[in-house]
């Protein structure tokens, strides 16, 4: 073909490119500006597009070869190297591959296209890109085999938030196995990978295979019907945009959370005033952070096992059956609970977002001596541990409990024992609690066996993890009992409030990295409804008239839906503690506080549907 004749083609192909572009936007405004809705792109107008472009590009790039003596295609044998590696590669590395095979051939078509073009552009170094892909996605699948869930944002950010501890938890022979396979196999897939691309010698033979096999992706891809597409065959591509996603969002997220949080004021800046007390008291207030506990798993809640015994016996407990928390994620939780935060940082609405910092604050400025008791995490640089320092900075002292939470009680014990008994005090709780691997309880004598805390298919040992689980909701009522037994003889408030619930198969969800997985977004799951009650002495409320008055009030709204938005306030409600931050429409002290009105499972607590633990 002479050159006019060529370039009358391109230009010919081009020109019905963007025709097909540009009558399939003016058709979109038009339709948009009429107000029709229902108008929508027909099916084949994208490939369409896709392909005469490709088609371009391809023609474009022979042309070029051929005008510099290169060989335009590879040799036969290479391209079946090619496919048959491509083949292997998905069969290994790509979890989609047999879901729906009809879609596995865009996969084998889109990898040999990045691999092609890459290799033209880096050569060898491109296994750079390929070794970690590789080993990352052979570990995905047998993850996602294992866990039921695929990398997403929550699970990247409990990677990173894990403690020795879950990471010990993890590290079973199957799965060290498992990581040194991933290891291994991804070096021999980058080898033969290396052996087939070095008998392409010429880049732009590369790029026309490259171009090639997009041509060929793009029109799988057109034959599959619409309603069947799936993004997640657009492999490698997609997979590395959503893996990309996922740490983002846990890492930078994190950072924009931190930045958030200390840039907010303390509320103790503006003036207050305490009335209820003048100090001298020896008024211990407790606020107790509890970790992954869900309501229905307390048997103060209704739950058929006697999870929270303790609590149970207790006459003065005020408990809350509906109490919604504001986010699945520890430290967005901590700042629902502890600042004036109506719900999470994702609220879009500045109104509900924080204006000040922690209430802690605020007791700090009266004359309370702040003490926070942490379990064994210390790390300082992500989120998880960073926020909450941010809002117990008027902390005297922290203490991280060595070992296990129970050792935080005789800490606590020596801390009341150093000070004058009137002096007024705050001690700040946030420990493992229930976080996963359910490890913090009475390992001699467990109330609920076989416990165990293997989170290899979780499902398939359901009764020991559930037991293992409602072990440390009971160790946790066992906690609070000791932790009040030190305060006898003293004006006590105990306020605890979990960050978020856990999910061991509630909603068909098995962990919460599983729920990133599910598509559910948390407040349309049980598991967004925590344990949360107070708990006081009768010396505190012989104390003032104002406090036998809140806890009247309080006793009142127990079946109320309740938020972690409301804990902010009522604390400042039952101390009488007046600052411009404080909004009586949200103290559970007042005769008539606003309920909880943001987002919430369609269910009530007593319709939830608990599994019963299963038999093994
Ligand atoms: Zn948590």
């Amino acid at each position: 073909m002479s050159r006019p004749s060529r370039f009358v083609l391109f230009s010919l192909a081009a020109a019905v490119y963007l025709g097909l572009l540009i009558t399939f936007s003016v058709c979109r405004r038009a339709a948009e500006y009429i107000g029709n809705d229902s108008w929508e792109v027909p099916a084949y107008v994208l490939p369409a597009a896709g392909i005469l472009l490709l088609l371009l590009l391809l023609s474009g790039c022979m042309w070029l070869t051929r005008r510099r003596g290169g060989p335009i295609k590879p040799e036969r044998k290479v391209v079946l190297s090619l496919l048959l590696l491509s083949v292997g590669v998905n069969i290994c590395c790509n979890l989609v591959t047999f879901w729906d095979i009809g879609q596995a051939s865009i996969s084998i078509f889109l990898f040999l296209t990045i691999a092609c073009l890459l290799w033209a552009l880096l050569q060898r170094f491109s296994l750079l890109f390929w070794y970690p892909f590789f080993t990352l996605e052979i570990a995905q699948i047998a993850g996602y085999y294992e866990y039921g869930t695929r990398i997403n944002s929550l699970v990247v950010a409990e990677t990173l938030e894990a403690s020795n501890d879950e990471i010990f938890a993890y590290l079973s022979a199957g799965n060290v196995f498992i990581a040194g396979a991933s290891l291994i196999g991804a070096g021999l897939l980058c080898w033969l990978l290396m052996l087939v691309m070095r008998r392409i010698p010429h880049r732009l033979s590369l790029v026309n295979s490259g171009i090639f096999f997009a041509l060929l992706a793009l029109l799988s891809a057109a034959l599959v019907h619409p309603s069947r597409r799936n993004l997640h065959f657009l492999w490698p591509c997609y997979e590395t945009y959503s893996l990309g996603l996922a740490w983002t969002e846990a890492v930078f997220h994190n950072q924009a959370t931190i930045r958030q949080v200390e840039a907010l004021p303390s509320p103790a800046e503006r003036p207050s005033s305490l009335n209820t007390l003048s100090g001298g008291e020896g008024v211990v207030i407790i606020v107790h952070i509890g970790e992954s506990v869900r309501a229905d798993r307390m048997s103060v809640n209704g739950y058929e096992r006697d999870t929270t015994p303790w609590l149970r016996s207790c006459p003065r407990l005020i408990n809350f059956s509906d109490c919604i928390s504001a986010a699945c994620d520890t430290c967005q939780a901590q700042i629902a609970i502890l600042t004036d935060a109506r719900r999470n940082v994702h609220e879009k609405d500045p109104s509900l977002q924080p204006h000040t910092g922690s209430v802690l604050d605020l007791f700090a400025a009266h004359g309370f001596k702040v003490y926070s008791f942490f379990g064994k995490r210390n790390a300082t640089h992500l989120k998880y541990d960073m926020v909450v320092r941010i809002l117990t900075r008027c902390s005297t002292e922290r203490f991280y409990a060595p070992g296990s939470p129970w050792t935080s009680v005789p800490q606590m014990a020596e801390i009341l024992r150093s000070l004058p008994a009137t002096q007024n005090t705050l001690l700040f709780i946030n420990n493992e609690g229930s976080h996963t691997p359910f490890s913090h309880y009475n390992r001699e004598n467990p109330p609920f066996q076989p416990a165990g805390s293997s989170f290899a298919k979780p499902a398939s040992h359901a009764l020991k993890v559930n037991n293992a689980y409602d072990n440390t909701v009971h160790y946790t009522d066992e906690f609070v009992r000791r932790v009040t037994r030190l305060l006898q003889g003293r004006p006590w408030i105990y306020i605890y409030v979990s960050d978020h619930g856990e999910y061991l198969g509630h909603d068909g969800i098995w962990g919460r990295g599983g729920l990133g997985e599910s598509g559910r977004s948390y407040h349309s799951t049980s598991g967004c409804r925590v344990g949360m009650f107070i708990l006081t002495s009768q010396e505190l409320e012989s104390l003032h008239p104002h406090f036998s008055d809140s806890l009247r009030a309080l006793a009142t709204h127990t079946h109320m839906r309740i938020g972690q938005e409301h804990i902010f306030h009522t604390l400042l409600g039952f101390f009488d503690l007046k600052t411009p931050w404080y909004n009586p429409a949200l103290d559970l002290c007042t005769p008539s506080p606003q309920p909880y009105d943001g987002p919430h499972p369609d269910d009530s607590p007593k319709e939830a549907v608990v599994p019963s633990v299963p038999n093994e």
